[in-house]
């Protein structure tokens, strides 16, 4: 880590690559922090581990899918990871913290700090499109694209139906506001009869 990195290609924000971190595949090539890692590499693997960390109560879905994540720098070694809850006091917030201290010491970054950055707020947009296939894969019904909707139900103050995750069908009614968590509303479908989660617009 004082070691004068060879290629100087960016020191905080490189190019925004937006490269989807799917579950499976294993990183190859790591090495230890500061071992003959150029700086960009460095910022790489980091960003790397931060991206694929999930969220606790999401496990489905990583942080980067969430929309959570907003930044990794590193600087001297000392990685910076700057996320936005999705709700403010997210009680799932001091895991998210300790999840990505635990994984990024694991990858060899022994300093990490966890910046928490309320504005500009999460919003359900914040989404991916992968995250969103990813939580309609685990049974969650995704959050409904800001300003887009085709099938006006007509009841005053609602947006469009939440589609069942399961069978596709609009004819939902929430049973409570609050699923497992506060982010999460619980519904049911009248279709097929089955209960879902469904992540909250904001
Ligand atoms: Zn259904």
């Amino acid at each position: 880590m004082m070691e004068p990195a060879g290629g100087p290609r960016g020191s905080g924000s490189g190019p925004e690559t937006s490269t989807a971190v799917t579950g499976g595949e294993t990183p190859t090539a790591t090495a230890v922090a500061g071992d003959g890692e150029s700086a960009s590499a460095l910022l790489d693997r980091a960003r790397r581990v931060a991206e694929s960390v999930t969220d606790p109560e999401l496990p489905a879905v990583t942080l980067a899918e969430l929309g959570i994540l907003r930044d990794v720098t590193v600087q001297d070694g000392h990685v910076h990871v700057t996320i936005t809850p999705t709700y403010l006091g997210c009680p799932a917030l001091r895991e998210i913290s300790g999840d990505l201290h635990r994984q990024l010491r694991e990858a060899g970054f022994a300093d990490v700090t966890v910046h928490v950055q309320l504005t500009p707020a999460w919003t359900s947009d914040a989404i991916t499109a992968e995250g969103r296939r990813k939580l309609a894969v685990a049974g969650i019904a995704p959050p409904r694209p800001a300003a887009r909707g085709p099938v006006p139900l007509g009841l005053p103050g609602r947006r469009d139906p939440v589609a069942c995750p399961r069978c596709g069908s609009a004819d939902t009614t929430v049973l409570a506001p609050f699923g497992a968590t506060l982010c999460l509303a619980l519904h049911r479908c009248r279709a097929c009869g089955e209960p879902f989660e469904y992540v909250k617009d904001i």
